[in-house]
């Protein structure tokens, strides 16, 4: 409502002081600049039936609730959820359906979302359909019967796919479904999706939002009060809470969000400029190279590429020994660390989609994906070329 007057430059200064100043803004009672971290697992009560606010800390902790509250208002919504992980926040939004409920995935949907979907949530009735959300026509389609909810996710996960999330919010809103959209790549700083008409945003927080490969957390903001009510009762009946400290932890990586990703982006356009022009890589998805595919809808829905970027290592190198000689980069799962990662999602991230399905959405097995870090870019081009140097076929 506020922020429909509000310029580009204005947004982004509001968003920066947020980013160090909203939600609860440090300790009233005592001056302390930093949140503290209530380590209590309950409150003394006034008498019966009268407290401070808080009554047990699976319920409400003020750590997590000045998270809470922040994540809430970087998002611009109505209210904000954390947990122990990504997955937590997925599957406690997934409780919002019932038995006899559809939903419709992206094709490239986070790994973690559809062995959830396919091994637990399907047990009890909920039924997904996969459906390839870049294209408008087939999630349209999909609309026959009865959908609950679209999930998606923009760019996803590892080709950079880039999904129309105006688009998709309108159709699903037109059906009656919900449109919840995992921001992780992203961050509140790059794309708001409840700004462009998503219900439900996601963070796996354990990624850019924390920053600092030290945490496990996830976060679910939303615009709607309703939502957010039985969000709120699914939190505390299942509990699967964020603890204070790690509350903390992405307290404190929130404050250099902004900082890091335009570093990280700074970074993620030199490396993926060496990559394309490289010999070794026969293909490169980034949403900030001009001709990659979904690049004008990208534009208009975030500010930013992000710092992901894959690619596909050509047949003339080998791709174990690409792994086992990068130096600075770590090899490993994950991503939106201040440190450069590296990946294999066919055996990785996306070993829990099975092979066929795999190949058809475009899982090369020779698919690399790299997560761009705050380093100084021209060491990770330098660990880059050293790789592609050894393991290239004589
Ligand atoms: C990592 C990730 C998740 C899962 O989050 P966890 O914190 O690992 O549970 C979900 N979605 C995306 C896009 C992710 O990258």
């Amino acid at each position: 409502m506020e922020n429909e007057m509000i310029t580009e430059p204005d947004l982004q200064r509001i968003f920066n002081t947020l980013l160090i100043h909203g939600g609860i803004d440090g300790d009233e009672k005592t001056g302390a600049v930093s949140v503290p971290v209530y380590l209590t697992s309950t409150y003394r009560q006034i008498e019966l039936g009268q407290h401070k606010g808080y009554e047990y800390s699976r319920t409400g902790n003020p750590t997590r609730e000045a998270l809470e509250v922040l994540i809430k208002e970087l998002e611009r919504g109505a209210a904000g959820f954390a947990f122990a992980s990504g997955m937590a926040a997925i599957t406690a939004v997934l409780l919002l359906f019932k038995s006899g409920d559809r939903v419709i995935i992206s094709n490239n949907v986070y790994g973690g979302t559809y062995r959830v979907l396919d091994k637990v949530f399907k047990r009890f009735g909920l039924e997904y359909e996969i459906a390839d959300t870049s294209n408008i026509q087939e999630v349209e389609s999909k609309f026959n019967g009865e959908i609950a909810a679209v999930i998606v996710e923009s760019p996803a996960n590892p080709l950079l796919t880039i999904t129309d999330i105006r688009k998709i919010s309108q159709i699903a809103k037109k059906n009656g479904a919900l449109t919840i959209v995992d921001n992780t790549f992203m961050t509140p700083y790059l794309q708001r999706p409840l700004e462009l008409g998503a219900d439900i945003v996601i963070h796996s927080a354990t990624k850019y939002i924390g920053g600092h490969s030290d945490v496990i957390a996830g976060l679910v903001v939303t615009g709607d009060t309703e939502i957010a009510n039985r969000l709120q009762f699914l939190q505390n009946a299942t509990g699967g809470v964020l603890p204070p400290f790690d509350s903390w932890l992405l307290l404190r990586g929130l404050k250099t969000l902004s900082v890091r990703m335009d570093r990280h982006i700074e970074n993620a356009v030199y490396v993926a400029e060496f990559l394309k022009e490289h010999d070794g890589v026969t293909r490169i998805f980034f949403p900030g190279i001009e001709d990659s595919i979904g690049y004008n809808i990208h534009k208009k829905q975030a500010k930013g590429p992000g710092a992901m970027i894959s690619f596909i290592l050509s047949q003339e190198y080998d791709i174990r020994i690409f792994f086992q000689n990068v130096k600075l980069i770590s090899l490993g799962e994950s991503l939106g660390g201040v440190e450069s990662l590296v990946s294999h999602p066919a055996s990785m991230t996306h070993a829990s989609i099975p092979p066929e399905i795999r190949r058809k959405v475009g899982i090369d097995d020779n698919l690399i994906r790299l997560s761009v870090g705050i380093e100084d870019k021209e060491a990770i081009v330098d660990d880059l070329k050293y790789a592609f140097s050894k393991a290239r076929k004589k």
